[in-house]
């Protein structure tokens, strides 16, 4: 690795970092080749050389990556130095492995790069809360402006019209679907990740050193749930809509125990959009997830509870791209 390390030690003094850039840039840079290895199966090249570069971005080649000299001064503390240094490690994997078969499917590569940044960071700082605030953040942001959005599946056209912010949607947006992805591939009962794991496995290694375009990435996640999954894509990919929820929830005994009475109140979305929303329900002692389909302006449900629920979430884990919020029950 080529870094400028005179001169680091220089601002280190300034900005009292305990650490040498060359360890923890280095480490990430091993770290999370090592993660993407395992999560994606093996990359192009067998040898990497990361280099800084006096610039404030990254960039990515095959077998190199240049990252900007702000990243090896250690002072951010919220995850995003980590996400920056392994997405353009990950983009080995996506966009040098697996190449966009077209400038529509620009989020294959950098989409998917910002998500392997994230998980990776989630997974080496042991921090959910980190991962939860980047996506949190990325949420509000898209939220603000879904008026003038552009669809992710618009591409790099998007960045050469008047309309749509190029970056947030192939970038954040991206990372956001691949991330709902993971969150309705998880196996409630266990919390286990087989099922996404096995899916971004089995894309990486099926268009590895090939393109290939969003439909390609559809076909493979059908496979994996086994349902047809156009509704997903033209909702998140092709489209631009963010949904709110409005929920409130009520629980009475009944002879086996309790009925909790769901509704959710769903706005700013066309009235067939869909989404399956995990619920997290939290007992004196332990809690539960289930899924709901929640689709039209309003979905009301009944659940059967072995205990009295003390609170009941919608939406927990940032699962779904939406604004959740909450109001009183009334019949
Ligand atoms: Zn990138």
């Amino acid at each position: 690795m080529q870094v400028n390390s005179e001169a680091h030690r220089t601002i280190g003094r300034v900005f009292l970092s305990a650490r040498r850039p060359e360890e923890f840039v280095g480490a990430d840079i091993a770290n999370s080749l090592s993660f993407f290895t395992r999560a994606f199966g093996p990359p192009l090249f067998h040898q990497y050389a990361a280099t800084e570069i006096p610039y404030y971005h990254g960039e990515a080649f095959p077998g190199l990556i240049h990252l900007s000299w702000m990243t090896f001064l250690g002072i951010r503390t919220d995850g995003s130095d980590e996400i920056f240094r392994a997405h353009e490690m990950a983009h080995q994997w996506w966009g040098i492995g697996v190449e966009p078969a077209t400038y529509r499917d620009a989020w294959l590569s950098e989409g998917f790069s910002d998500f392997a940044g994230m998980w990776y960071m989630q997974m080496v700082l042991r921090d959910n809360d980190k991962y939860l605030k980047a996506l949190k953040d990325a949420r509000q942001e898209i939220r603000r402006e879904r008026g003038t959005a552009a669809p992710i599946g618009l591409g790099r056209r998007a960045g050469q019209s008047w309309r749509g912010n190029y970056e947030l949607s192939t970038y954040k947006k991206g990372a956001w679907v691949v991330h709902m992805l993971r969150n309705l591939m998880l196996d409630t009962r266990t919390m286990g990740e087989d099922r996404f794991i096995a899916t971004m496995r089995d894309f990486y290694q099926t268009y590895r050193g090939k393109r290939a375009s969003t439909e390609d990435f559809q076909r493979v996640v059908e496979h994996h749930t086994g349902i047809p999954m156009d509704w997903f894509f033209n909702e998140w990919v092709y489209g631009t809509a963010v949904p709110t929820y409005t929920f409130s929830w009520n629980a009475e005994p009944d002879s086996g125990g309790f009925s909790a009475h769901l509704r959710v109140r769903q706005s700013d979305v066309p009235d067939d959009f869909a989404m399956y929303v995990p619920v997290l329900i939290k007992f004196a002692q332990g809690e539960a997830m289930v899924r709901l389909l929640v689709r039209g302006p309003t979905t009301e449900t009944t659940l059967k509870l072995p205990g009295e629920p003390k609170t009941i979430e919608l939406n927990p884990l940032e699962s779904v791209l939406a604004e959740v919020k909450t109001e009183g029950w009334h019949n």
